[in-house]
């Protein structure tokens, strides 16, 4: 597609890049499944964990009353990170620093979030990230359970870190022992999301010359039902899901996948069974496990000549590019609500801007008329003795120039006062407590940094890739500098 035709692209239709990238150049694409081709139904299949979750707690003999807590999609976002020590759950700009931060329900003031994170610099290893969607269910249970501790301080004897630790441990129960995986298999219409493009678009790849291949920690049941159920109707030559893949990895354990050693196991497809592999991957089978270094040498690729799409900005991301330096796309799938929005807000944003820049005069006048103040102060005080009636004059010139400065004080008061309610009214507007994903304020997120750091490209859905060929020279906007602004 022309980069003509490449404007017309909606915004939450494009592939933005932080780094250059040919995509000719690369031979081979590799995608995870769950959140990257397979899109849910966030509000369902998170509603499914957290009652899953619940029962557990009770079965373990918290109270019955909470499986009355009820889950809500709208509640958090990702990238925030959890306290769990103090049950407190925070949103961070790209340099640690702690903007908005919640006890339970009750957001904490800026004297205590101040006191708590930002005088001194917090530990950011001992705080657990919210990378997934996975997480946002769990961290929101973890919320409610906080919030009614507070409400009921007799009811859980277990401090808020305790409470963490069980909530991790029913969670990887809930998904261990199927409950969430079988009804999701029972009813996929109600948790998967099916996209009409997904075929097209990984056909025509596949087309084009590139080997795909899909890379899941998912297990092969799973898996299988699943990639059914999203790629069910033939499709050109593509008569069965496994068609579009050259090799299908399931269990992989990423992130391990990218710096461990484990070997790789074949699956009989109709057992299940494992079989431990050795000799070169053949295309058409079903492995397990395995590492990546393993994978470049038996898939005769590496490094740049592999893209990696996932959703996962540490498991398949981050680790993905620092060890064995595949390029990334990343799916941020939250920009399809976003950016539409934000586009809408855009005049709002331009209406901030313009208030910043009157401030910023404001402030200029406001620092020079204190200069002039402590200046004349000065002048006055050596002039007192020997020139009286010019100490005099310098004095009432500072009386004057005092009012200005309260009168300046004060109106910038009120302009700062202005500029963070339009700043709050906007970002309500994209999420009510939280913001936007990608900015805290006008800054960064710290989640905006990580994808800025490591994901060559990120888009809303995979699907995107669609309207780009599969020889796409991707270049990025040049970086800019502070000191390179106008
Ligand atoms: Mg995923």
């Amino acid at each position: 597609m022309s980069i003509h035709g490449q404007t017309k692209l909606k915004r939450h239709q494009r592939i933005y890049v932080n780094r250059g990238m040919n995509l000719g150049a690369v031979k081979a694409i590799g995608f995870d499944m769950d959140h990257t081709l397979a899109a849910y139904d966030r509000a369902a299949f998170e509603d499914l964990a957290f009652r899953e979750t619940l029962k557990k707690f009770v079965a373990a003999g918290y109270p019955e009353e909470l499986l009355e807590l009820k889950f809500d999609p709208t509640v958090l976002i990702r990238g925030l990170l959890v306290d769990m020590e103090r049950g407190n759950i925070l949103k961070v700009d790209g340099h640690k620093y702690v903007k908005i931060a919640f006890h339970g329900r009750k957001r904490l003031t800026k004297d205590l979030r101040h006191k708590l994170y930002n005088a001194e610099s917090y530990k950011a290893a001992e705080l657990l990230s919210v990378d997934t969607f996975f997480a946002l269910s769990e961290v929101q249970l973890y919320t409610e359970l906080v919030d009614y501790m507070n409400r009921n301080p007799d009811r859980i004897q277990r401090t808020f870190r305790e409470v963490y630790a069980d909530l991790r441990r029913f969670i990887d129960l809930s998904h261990a022992d199927g409950s969430i995986k079988q009804e999701v298999l029972a009813n996929p219409a109600k948790y998967i999301r099916k996209d009409k493009y997904l075929a097209p678009m990984l056909a025509g790849l596949a087309e084009s010359g590139k080997n795909l291949f899909l890379l899941t920690n998912s297990g092969w049941e799973y898996t299988n039902a699943v990639m059914s159920y999203l790629l069910d109707e033939p499709h050109g030559d593509f008569a069965h899901w496994r068609d579009y893949f050259e090799h299908v990895i399931v269990g992989a354990g990423k992130p391990s996948f990218f710096r461990g050693s484990q070997p790789f196991y074949e699956v009989m497809t109709d057992s299940g069974l494992l079989k431990l592999h050795s000799g070169p991957l053949l295309p058409g089978h079903v492995y397990h496990g395995g590492n990546a270094i393993l994978y470049q040498r038996l898939a005769g690729c590496s490094g740049d000549q592999i893209l990696f799409v996932g959703d996962h900005i540490y498991a398949d991301i981050v680790r993905s590019k620092d060890t064995v330096n595949w390029r990334t796309l990343l799916i941020v799938e939250e920009l399809a609500q976003e950016l539409p929005k934000l586009e809408e807000l855009k005049d709002k944003l331009d209406a901030v801007k313009t208030k910043l820049a009157e401030r910023e005069l404001l402030d200029e006048e406001l620092n020079h008329v204190a200069s002039r103040i402590s200046l004349n102060t000065k002048q006055a005080e050596k002039a007192i003795k020997r020139d009286p009636k010019k100490a005099h004059y310098l004095q009432k010139e500072t009386q004057k120039l005092t009012a200005k400065q309260a009168s300046l004080a004060q109106e910038l008061d009120a302009l700062d006062k202005t500029i963070r309610a339009m700043m709050e009214e906007r970002e309500a507007a994209v999420h009510p407590v939280w913001g936007e994903l990608m900015k805290v304020g006008l800054e960064k997120s710290r989640f905006a940094e990580q994808v800025t750091a490591y994901a060559c490209l990120y888009t809303a859905s995979v699907t995107n890739m669609r309207f780009y060929s599969p020889f796409k020279r991707f270049t990025a906007a040049h970086d800019t500098l502070p000191h390179e602004l106008s």
